[in-house]
């Protein structure tokens, strides 16, 4: 059962100086205040960058502006839960590596998790060890590298072109542009998030490899680049549309008016 002091959501707590400032960036989502602390002192012990909060609703507002490389989520919050940020995070077509905890009482079985999208599952109570043994293991076959082409995407029609995202290219009637990696990783990841904002940050981690320092304008001007190539009128841009405060977002053929909310 929560204890009372749970209910308290305090501020974010960052961490900013570990020995390994530039060690992978973890997100720990917990309300217990005791555990969050050790799991982030252990964690940073270990090389990682951690931020840790204290609720979904924190976590979700986030993760737009600040990506990291994997999150730790526990299931059991004061307010929306554990597995539906998981369920909102993956409906947003967001691949963010996640790694469940719950206490037992909870009774969510791994499956639940794992179904929702989570990509491990850890009951508690857990070792500090065992975490970080999943945390590396899901790191390990986290990362598709960015360019490498996505099964999980359909052909995708855009003005006179067609994105075939399984052989990285445009295709027309008379023509193939093979795309670059950079181009091809951001068109893919508004595809898969069709008629949603995609923020700048996501858009940055899924082009680009962790050690790459690249500034949010790179995006902006990839955008630009995509935008003459498919674009019946690139200054009146139909398919790739930007989203004030938010992003840009991939509106598909044949959708209708978009409202858009700044
Ligand atoms: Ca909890």
């Amino acid at each position: 059962m929560p204890s009372t002091s749970e209910t308290i959501q305090p501020n974010t707590h960052l961490s900013a100086s570990s020995p390994a400032e530039r060690g992978p960036l973890l997100f720990v989502v917990e309300d217990d205040p005791a555990l969050r602390e050790m799991l982030a002192a252990y964690l940073q012990q270990q090389g990682y960058r951690v931020t840790t909060m204290a609720s979904a609703e924190d976590f979700l507002r986030r993760i737009e502006r600040s990506r990291p490389d994997l999150v730790v989520l526990d299931v059991g919050l004061p307010g929306q839960d554990g597995l539906q940020a998981c369920a909102r995070l993956r409906a947003t077509g967001d691949r963010l590596p996640v790694v469940l905890l719950t206490a037992r009482s909870e009774a969510v079985d791994r499956i639940v998790g794992l179904e929702i999208g989570a990509d491990d599952y850890l009951g508690k109570p857990f070792s500090a060890r065992e975490l970080l043994a999943r945390i590396k293991a899901v790191l390990r076959r986290a990362p598709t590298a960015p360019g490498v082409p996505r099964g999980d995407l359909a052909p995708t029609r855009m003005g006179r072109y067609t994105f075939m995202p399984a052989s990285r290219c445009l295709q027309s009637l008379d023509e193939v542009r093979v795309l670059s990696t950079l181009e091809y990783a951001l068109l893919a990841e508004l595809v898969a998030s069709a008629g949603q904002p995609v923020s700048r940050e996501r858009l940055l981690s899924a082009t680009h490899g962790e050690a790459d320092a690249v500034l949010p304008r790179t995006i902006d001007v990839a955008v630009m680049r995509l935008r003459k190539l498919l674009e019946p009128d690139p200054a009146e841009p139909r398919y790739i549309q930007t989203v004030r405060g938010r992003g840009y977002m991939f509106v598909p053929a044949g959708s209708g008016p978009t409202e858009l909310k700044a």
